[in-house]
């Protein structure tokens, strides 16, 4: 018998951040990813009719986890962290929740998910690769042409955590934690400047923007061709920062120092 479609709604919650209702209808599994807040959440789920069953968390900041303790109450959803990190992960309890590591497999509904230790942002963050859906939900990681602030970890940790992404099919679609995409392509321009597909891409956001759409998601396709965080192998941007000797590493982190002051 054919699947029906899996569902992926992007729920915009706090003042910039992106939760996501996931949906099986097969087996009627629901699910949310980074609740934020609680409260958009369950008006939506009630709008929809639906409980709620798994919960997933990138990472342990409060604009991620805000809603994780009143949504599981509520529903008894069961919590999915990092491992690493579960003593941070507000709520989470080892006997009932599922702590995950790299590579750990698991089931939504019939729908299998893989998870990816991308530390840099903080220590423990993680991603949730769907393959047959070709969705990843990366939280602070990666954004729409940009890339997390590196608070708890190094550019070195950052630059494998992307490259790790960065490797997965390009057709896979990147649902972030934040609707940065506006500001984060200005900043892409000041250090790719020639790059026409960045250029078009950035009218295309202000577009959106300007009619408050949301500009998520993106493919990794195009964010591999226009996200100066994942293209620090790139002559051009290499020459303009004027470090063509530099390895990739150092290359990512002078591109990461300029937008912390951009
Ligand atoms: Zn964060
Ligand atoms: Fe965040």
């Amino acid at each position: 018998m054919r699947r029906k479609a899996f569902e992926i709604e992007l729920l915009p919650v706090l003042a910039d951040n992106y939760s996501y209702l996931l949906f099986d209808p097969d087996s009627g599994t629901s699910g949310v990813v980074d609740p934020g807040a609680a409260e958009p959440v369950r008006a939506r789920l009630a709008e929809l009719g639906r409980g709620l069953d798994l919960i997933f968390v990138t990472h342990h900041h409060a604009d991620h986890t805000g809603g994780v303790v009143a949504l599981q109450q509520e529903f008894g959803a069961r919590i999915l962290a990092a491992r690493r990190d579960i003593a941070r992960i507000p709520g989470f309890a080892p006997d009932r929740d599922l702590a995950l590591g790299e590579g750990d497999e698991g089931s939504f509904g019939d729908v299998v998910f893989r998870v990816l230790e991308t530390p840099g942002h903080t220590r423990g963050h993680v991603c949730y690769w769907f393959p047959g859906e070709e969705a990843l939900f990366c939280g602070d990681t990666l954004f729409a042409m940009g890339c997390g602030r590196l608070l708890e970890g190094t550019a070195e940790e950052m630059w494998q955590s992307l490259g790790k992404l960065a490797a997965l099919p390009p057709s896979t679609r990147v649902w972030c934690g934040h609707e940065y995409t506006l500001a984060n392509g200005r900043f892409a321009l000041t250090v790719d400047p020639d790059n026409a597909e960045l250029a078009e891409r950035v009218r295309e956001v202000e577009a959106l923007r300007a009619e408050g759409r949301p500009t998520v998601p993106s493919t990794l396709g195009l964010e591999l061709r226009t996200n100066p965080f994942l293209r620090a192998n790139d002559p051009a941007i290499r020459a303009r920062l004027g470090m063509e000797a530099a390895s990739e590493v150092e290359v990512f982190a002078e591109l990461r120092r300029r937008k912390d002051r951009f």
